[in-house]
């Protein structure tokens, strides 16, 4: 069972070298009076919130996952196909989704964790992304917390990424009118020309953020959906309209800084001046909506009102590399490492 591990704990930007890759050797089967499923891993998922997980926090906060363990395989969410089980509502044969390990296989104890895959029709892939963790932060953070109207000037940055590209198509759906930041003229290009965005910019090649909102926005934002923080977000409160909502999804841009002082805001007070609604969630808050979310979202990908791009690694042994790309903008959509084939 190849698995990759963490080998220490983090500080400042990920590396490679703080993950390696080892096998042990596993029974291919739930042990005797254990009430577990085992799973065939086939497609890991990478994920920013992983990189909060590499370090050892002691800053005492309440966290909704736990650091992952030095030596053990890294727990993230992926897809995977049941190839043993003793728990009454699985089957070998089943595919699901949920968190697993970065592993070949994994044995998960609390299977109630785990939903079992309804649209087999479509690529299973899909749920790492569109129809796992990354489409259900979208789709709530965008319906439940930004609560978008029509004509409404919506603004996403990490626009092309797994959360990003839905957030624009659903607010394409919603009738909003959509600029979308993201770090390379390919991703831009990718934004107006596949995903639908009203217009897009390469936040790396402007010397000036907020003279960039402000020639895309000249109206100004209602709605930030935030995935990078930092000084994004900055520029982004010195644009909102009045009543304007930002959900607080992510921020990436101070994921990797040994120092967070202030994360570079310094326009704060126009919260208070323009009655701005800052709001953060986290996936863990939608789960209760997965069921109407899965159907939703299928039916938007049949009607194509809803297409998706990813960026596939192949094999566990590329698994480091793409998930510390992440944090380089190395990924061109959703990032997944394809492990094993169902
Ligand atoms: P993406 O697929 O968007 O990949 C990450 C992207 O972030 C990169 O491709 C890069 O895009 C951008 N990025 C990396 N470093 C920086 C930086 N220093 N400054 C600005 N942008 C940067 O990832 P996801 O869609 O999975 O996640 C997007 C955000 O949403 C993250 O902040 C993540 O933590 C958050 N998130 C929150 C969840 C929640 O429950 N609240 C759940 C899932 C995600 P580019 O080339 O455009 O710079």
């Amino acid at each position: 069972n190849k698995k990759v591990v963490l080998r220490r704990h983090v500080t400042g930007f990920p590396t490679e070298e703080d993950m390696e890759i080892t096998v042990d050797t596993i029974e291919l089967g739930v042990p005797a009076g254990l009430t577990a499923v085992l799973i065939k891993n086939l497609y890991l998922s990478c994920d920013p919130w992983m990189r909060g997980r590499m370090s050892k926090h002691e800053d005492g906060a309440t966290v909704p996952a736990s650091d992952f363990v030095i030596g053990e395989a890294m727990v993230n969410f992926g897809v995977g196909k049941v190839v043993g089980s003793t728990h009454p509502e699985f089957t070998a044969g089943d595919l699901v989704w949920g968190l697993s390990g970065w592993e070949e296989y994994t044995l998960v104890t609390q299977p109630e964790s785990l939903h079992k895959i309804k649209h087999t029709e479509l690529p299973l892939s899909y749920y790492t992304g569109v129809l796992g963790m990354p489409g259900l932060t979208a789709y709530g953070g965008f319906t439940h917390v930004a609560r978008p109207k029509k004509g409404d000037f919506v603004y996403v940055s990490a626009a092309s990424g797994a959360v990003g590209q839905i957030v624009g198509q659903l607010a394409k759906i919603a009738g909003c009118y959509v600029v979308g930041s993201a770090g390379s003229d390919e991703k831009v290009s990718l934004l107006k020309t596949k995903f639908g965005f009203d217009d897009a910019f390469n936040y790396k090649s402007e010397s000036d953020l907020g003279a960039a909102l402000k020639r895309c926005l000249p109206d100004g934002i209602d709605i930030y959906f935030d995935n990078v923080g930092g000084a994004t977000l900055d520029a982004a409160l010195l644009h909102m309209r009045h009543g304007g909502r930002v959900a607080a999804c992510g921020m990436i841009s101070q994921y990797n800084l040994e120092e967070r002082d202030g994360h570079g805001l310094r326009n704060l007070f126009y919260i208070i001046s323009n009655a701005i609604r800052v709001e953060g969630f986290t996936a863990l808050d939608w789960f209760h909506l997965y069921a109407r979310f899965e159907e939703e979202m299928a039916r938007y990908i049949k009607e194509g009102k809803v297409v998706v791009v990813e960026d596939v690694a192949e094999g566990i042994e590329s698994a480091p590399a793409a998930l510390i790309g992440l944090f380089s903008g190395k990924n061109v959509g959703k990032q997944l490492v394809a492990i094993a084939r169902a």
